[in-house]
């Protein structure tokens, strides 16, 4: 196997920025009642997983450039045993460089925080932690089948605090359908919102670093769905999804926090440096499975089940199920893509340096028509959506 991966001459402007590191933990405890993701909860598998993601790392490891983020995701990383946890974060600086002030991420479910686990991260150097709320409303909680209550997340954030983290992040969940047989419709709907507003307001009391607001997608064939189909539950429509990006934002920028990106808000210098990557099209390597891993030209995924990533590593076969070179017009869409979902926007001249191309000339009626409708401005040299251009960001992409 040859683990080269990050060509100078693929990483072009990024040279200066450092890639990021992901780990992905496919483990859950139980399944969630919308969710998508790839995650199995048989855990006899994680011993014979965690070899197999030692092996991974041993294939990459020696070659690759220094990292300054480690970003641990699932799945449900807290969902390990915490000395496995902390013995595998150990393990990862003997594969790879991580650079000395690096930000290091473990996502948590709020059930699974205690005492063990937080000194297990502590002492991993973990210096930042994202815990899945999803929602500070019990009857959310349990008609996304989360396996912990609003209150065990409050207890679970002051925990942490107490145990010294000092940068915490929190997922939250909107637009989340309801029942149509509570009674009229756009009452429920109202309702809804109001839960939303209350979520909200308490997350914001609890003062986190950071917070992720995600709008609620079904996905086909997870329970919500299902429910969904068969008339039970109703999922919110499209205008009262803009209210409740655009109300979102607005309160999130009163109380202190940037709307840096679509569905992420920090307080001043607590963006995450990791998932910043992603949106700036630097580099990444991504290690486990279904993990994505992108060197600035080529991006490539490794195989999607656990006992297929465990058996290919095990028969000294590298688990990556494809690869794909992307060409410059690509790349250039990507850019585009990504940079409207932030709200720092696409660096012109970078834009020109790596593509050649003059976005303000060759797109001059079109911008200024969005100029216009309020949905682009342009600030230090970078092309930005305003707050009502994120709500469309997607569509941005498509000038
Ligand atoms: S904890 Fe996350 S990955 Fe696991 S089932 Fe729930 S939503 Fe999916």
């Amino acid at each position: 196997m040859n683990g080269r991966f990050f060509q100078t001459a693929d990483m072009g402007v990024f040279l200066d920025e450092l890639p990021g590191l992901y780990i992905h933990i496919p483990f859950c405890i139980c399944k969630c009642n919308y969710c998508g993701f790839y995650s199995v909860t048989d855990r006899s598998l994680i011993p014979g997983y965690l070899k197999a993601l030692r092996r991974e790392m041993d294939f990459y490891g020696g070659w690759a450039a220094s990292f300054d983020t480690l970003y641990i995701g699932g799945g449900t990383p807290s969902a390990l045993p915490a000395a496995e946890l902390e013995k595998l974060i150990g393990d990862i600086s003997g594969f790879f460089t991580i650079s000395r002030d690096a930000e290091i991420t473990v996502e948590v479910n709020p059930a699974d925080i205690d005492a063990g686990l937080l000194t297990a991260l502590c002492r991993a150097g973990v210096n930042r932690i994202n815990i899945g709320v999803q929602s500070f409303n019990d009857d959310s909680l349990s008609l996304l089948g989360r396996r912990h209550t609003a209150l065990q997340a409050i207890i679970a954030i002051h925990r942490a605090r107490d145990a010294g983290f000092g940068n915490i992040g929190l997922d939250l969940i909107y637009g989340l359908p309801f029942s149509p047989a509570g009674g009229e419709c756009s009452r429920e709907a109202d309702r809804n919102f109001v839960k939303w507003l209350s979520t909200l307001d308490t997350a914001i009391g609890l003062n986190p670093d950071h917070l992720s607001c995600y709008q609620l997608t079904l996905e086909d064939g997870t329970p919500l769905a299902e429910q969904c189909r068969r008339g039970e539950i109703i999922l919110t429509d499209e205008s009262r999804q803009a209210d409740y990006f655009l109300k979102t934002s607005q309160i999130m920028e009163e109380s202190g926090y940037h709307h840096y990106e679509v569905s992420n808000f920090a307080r001043p210098g607590r963006e995450s440096r990791h998932n910043r990557k992603y949106w700036n099209h630097v580099p990444y390597l991504g290690l486990g499975p279904a993990a994505h891993s992108f060197s600035g030209r080529e991006r490539r995924w490794n195989r999607r089940t656990v006992n297929a990533y465990i058996g290919d590593l095990a028969s000294g076969q590298t688990p990556v199920e494809s690869t794909e070179i992307l060409s410059d017009e690509q790349l250039h869409l990507e850019t585009l893509f990504l940079g409207f979902r932030t709200r720092r926007g696409v660096c012109l001249n970078t834009f020109n340096i790596r593509y050649g191309r003059d976005l303000l000339t060759e797109k001059r009626d079109v911008l200024k028509r969005l100029s216009e409708e309020g949905l682009v401005e342009i600030c230090n040299g970078y092309l930005r959506p305003t707050r009502a251009g994120m709500a469309v960001a997607d569509s941005l992409a498509l000038i």
